[in-house]
């Protein structure tokens, strides 16, 4: 991010703009949305301009350093180059903020597109690299706000000392979201603002009176890395939590969507790595969920598959602490999806199984003779340092050295490799890739996906 959006307080500021044409307009009415005191230079100022008079102050000559003490925002919008230049200048020594007009470059900030809610307001910036596409989403955020939005924000700004009277926090936050979500929006609906106050008042109210909410646990299931791959109910509740206690593969781009205000604590574990204590974890959730907080447990893939999901719930329901299981994509889908194969199919094999190459006492051990068996698909998980043991069991209870086998790494996510393997170079394989892979034994990617072979790993 090259440019930081912040909003300023334009309240009385000085702001100056060269120009007196169709660009020096169009900044104009952005800015007769604020406060400030516009001053506008040029030898030549279109009438449209000049109706803008009182409110903005007209000077009928070129920009001068006179007129620049004090400004806090300079445009340079004249149209030509040399003349912006000149402008541009004189605002730097006025230690001014320079935005030239469509140069980028020369530019110390850009103005966003606006989609005017005030008090809500929403700017949309591309860094310059597609004003098209900002008015899109301008133009989109323009049919899904509401134009109740302003007025209800500004009630209830007005309403907030009020509203301190329930405790900070959880309580709080209730009463606010059902009032945006439900009972603003519909008093506003019915009878105007006069309305929204009245019901704000009653809101509050019953508030004021409902028990202290209860903690919760959500088990939620990030899946493989995408965000797209979770689930509507997973963005939900990770938009709602107070805490949300994320494993080491959770992605950013998914701790991304949790609110802004939310605790985030990661609770990492790597394979044969740091990790938290598993009592720790627990703790954790009982500390939070018993202060009355919403705790979003957030486990990459399904929380279901390889995620000491049991344990959790177990010492939650020790503690008498409520929970509930939002199932996701586990990472053997995701890979199975990016190689174009399906995990099951008639006639190969009937069953999958999902296993894991260790667990806490070591390797871990299978049942080798129906792994090995002809036509059998596994989804191996934590796989990559077990490869050699793994294929060592299976070769010795018959399986073919040609088995077919790929190895999906860091499926769904923007670095995903695929590798085509046998049994026979799977340990080889398998000790080029660093990031997660599943081994998804029993099949081989389709001609179509785009493989790695190990020469082309080894560079
Ligand atoms: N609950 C998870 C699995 C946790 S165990 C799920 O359903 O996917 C951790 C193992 O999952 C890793 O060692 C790796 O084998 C696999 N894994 C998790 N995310 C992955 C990803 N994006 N790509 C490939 N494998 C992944």
């Amino acid at each position: 991010m090259q440019h930081f959006p912040i909003f300023l307080d334009l309240a009385r500021a000085h702001v100056v703009i060269g120009g007196g044409g169709e660009t020096a307009l169009a900044k104009l009415r952005l800015l007769l949305k604020t406060q400030a005191n516009i001053t506008v230079c040029a030898a030549h100022i279109e009438p449209e301009i000049k109706a803008l008079a009182p409110r903005v102050t007209l000077v009928n000559r070129p920009v001068l350093a006179c007129d620049l003490g004090g400004a806090r925002l300079v445009y340079a919008a004249t149209g030509d180059a040399g003349e912006d230049a000149r402008i541009a200048r004189l605002g730097h020594d006025a230690g001014a903020l320079v935005n030239v007009v469509d140069n980028l470059d020369a530019s110390d900030f850009i103005t966003p597109a606006i989609v005017d809610r005030d008090p809500v307001v929403v700017a949309i910036g591309t860094e310059g690299a597609a004003p098209v596409l900002a008015r899109k989403i301008k133009a989109q955020l323009e049919n899904t706000l509401p134009a109740s939005l302003g007025p209800l924000a500004r009630i209830g700004k007005a309403f907030r000392k009020m509203a301190d009277a329930l405790p900070q926090g959880a309580r709080r936050r209730a009463f606010w979201a059902a009032y945006y979500n439900e009972a603003g929006p519909r008093a506003y609906a019915q009878g105007g603002e006069h309305s929204v106050s009245q019901a704000l008042d009653k809101l509050l109210a019953q508030h004021l009176v409902q028990p202290a909410p209860q903690g919760h646990v959500d088990f939620v299931s990030a899946g493989p890395g995408d965000p797209e791959l979770m689930t509507l109910k997973a963005r939900k509740l990770l938009d709602r939590a107070d805490v949300v206690i994320h494993d080491r593969l959770v992605t950013p781009e998914i701790l991304e969507l949790a609110r802004r205000e939310a605790l985030i604590i990661s609770v990492g574990k790597q394979g044969f790595g740091p990790s938290t204590p598993q009592p720790d974890i627990h703790d954790l959730m009982i500390e939070h969920a018993g202060q009355g907080a919403h705790v979003v447990r957030l486990k990459g893939g399904d929380a279901s598959v390889f995620g000491r999901l049991d344990e959790e719930t177990e010492a939650l329901d020790s503690a008498g602490i409520t929970w509930q299981v939002v199932p996701g994509v586990t990472s053997a889908s995701s890979a199975a999806a990016s190689i174009g194969q399906s995990l099951t199919s008639r006639g190969r094999n009937r069953s999958l199984r999902l296993v894991t190459a260790h667990d806490m006492k070591g390797y871990a051990d299978q049942d080798w003779a129906g792994l090995a068996a002809p036509g059998a698909v596994t989804a191996i998980y934590m796989g990559k340092r077990a490869a050699r043991f793994v294929q060592g069991r299976l070769l010795m209870h018959g399986a073919a050295p040609d088995t077919p086998v790929a190895l999906v790494e860091n499926a769904s996510r923007p670095d995903q490799q695929i590798v085509s393997a046998t049994l026979a170079s799977l340990p080889q394989m398998a000790a080029q890739l660093e990031g997660p892979a599943v081994i998804l034994l029993g099949l081989a990617p389709r001609q179509v996906h785009q493989t790695l072979s190990l020469q082309e790993l080894a560079q």
